[in-house]
């Protein structure tokens, strides 16, 4: 894998990705920051300024104001690496997306995408849904596991939604997580990804990496969830959720992070948690990462810059 070279000119850390040349316009994450004190080269076993205390989830030597460029330059360096970012869940509505959401408990969202062709084809709203046949349902989103607690929470989900919302998922987190089986986890994931509201979505991979980060110091997903919103702007909360979980699933896992092969090494203070040989480290890498998927990751490249492209054209021709 190519070395990289940090995006603002420091000397790359060895094994560490190339970042991706994608448009500058294809960027949607914060503001570069400009003389960042809080970015340079961090050494193994040395964190890096504004690096959290050991349980204490706030800056050792560094400000809080520190802490928040260097969790800007992290998520502007996830942007770069993952300009495809995006919601993993297939979905064409609010309802298809809360459905898909809650299905994904304890699974993969590729297994959720391979069964809701066909379950929201049986059961395309609330009111279908409230009135399923149990049986069939289970039948159905077996392959979820846990299906027949799912399946009540469906049937429960469908019944309120009809009951009390005419139907139509509501667009306002109060009211999400009063519907069955939904938290403020998926509540964030229907809001950021069907409405447009911004939202932190908080899973086992956020979670795991805010921690890592310096972030926060919290187990808990709403302390998590209030202590990176101080970091960010809201516009960028939706996206920084996709990218933060995309590398979680792919480079900082749980048991064996690559760190030497990590796009934010430089800013992370638990540079070190993992693998720091680069070329071990590559190894570990995971879907369109892994060693041998170039092909993978080129395609995911150029649809995202002919993506961008088109984005511009339109803007340029829009009076
Ligand atoms: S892989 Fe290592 S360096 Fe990268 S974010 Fe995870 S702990 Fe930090």
């Amino acid at each position: 894998m190519a070395t990289a070279k940090s995006p603002r000119g420091d000397a790359p850390r060895s094994g560490v990705p190339a970042q991706t040349n994608i448009p500058a316009e294809a960027y949607t994450g914060g503001p570069l920051l400009v003389g960042d004190p809080a970015v340079g080269i961090v050494q193994p076993g040395s964190p890096p300024a504004g690096a959290p205390a050991a349980g204490t989830g706030q800056p050792s030597g560094g400000s809080a104001l520190a802490l928040k460029r260097r969790a800007r330059r992290i998520n502007r360096a996830l942007a770069e690496q993952y300009p495809y970012a995006h919601a993993e869940l297939d979905f064409r509505s609010p309802f298809e997306l809360l459905v898909a959401t809650v299905l994904s408990a304890q699974t993969t969202d590729v297994t959720v995408n391979l069964i809701t062709p066909l379950l929201f084809a049986r059961y395309p709203d609330a009111r279908s849904m409230a009135e399923a046949d149990p049986e069939e349902l289970e039948a159905i989103i077996k392959p979820t596991g846990f299906f027949r607690a799912k399946s009540r929470n469906l049937m429960a989900l469908g019944t309120r939604l009809v009951d009390e919302f005419d139907g139509v998922v509501p667009g306002r987190i109060e009211d999400l997580v009063t519907l069955p089986g939904v938290g403020r986890k998926t509540a964030n994931v229907v809001l950021g990804n069907a409405f447009g509201i911004p939202g932190i979505t908080v899973d086992t991979h956020f979670g795991r990496l805010a921690r890592r980060f310096g972030w926060t110091d919290s187990d808990d997903p709403v302390r998590i969830e209030s202590d990176v919103a101080e970091l960010f702007e809201p516009k960028d909360w939706t996206m920084l959720s996709h990218r933060v979980v995309f590398h979680g699933r792919r480079v900082c896992h749980s048991r064996k992070p690559a760190c030497g092969a990590c796009a934010v090494a430089n800013w992370c203070p638990s540079f070190g948690t993992g693998e720091t040989d680069p070329a071990k480290a590559a190894k570990l890498l995971k879907y369109e990462l892994a060693p041998g998927n170039e092909e993978l990751l080129g395609k995911l490249l150029a649809e995202t810059h002919r993506a961008a492209e088109i984005r511009m054209e339109s803007q340029r021709r829009t009076p």
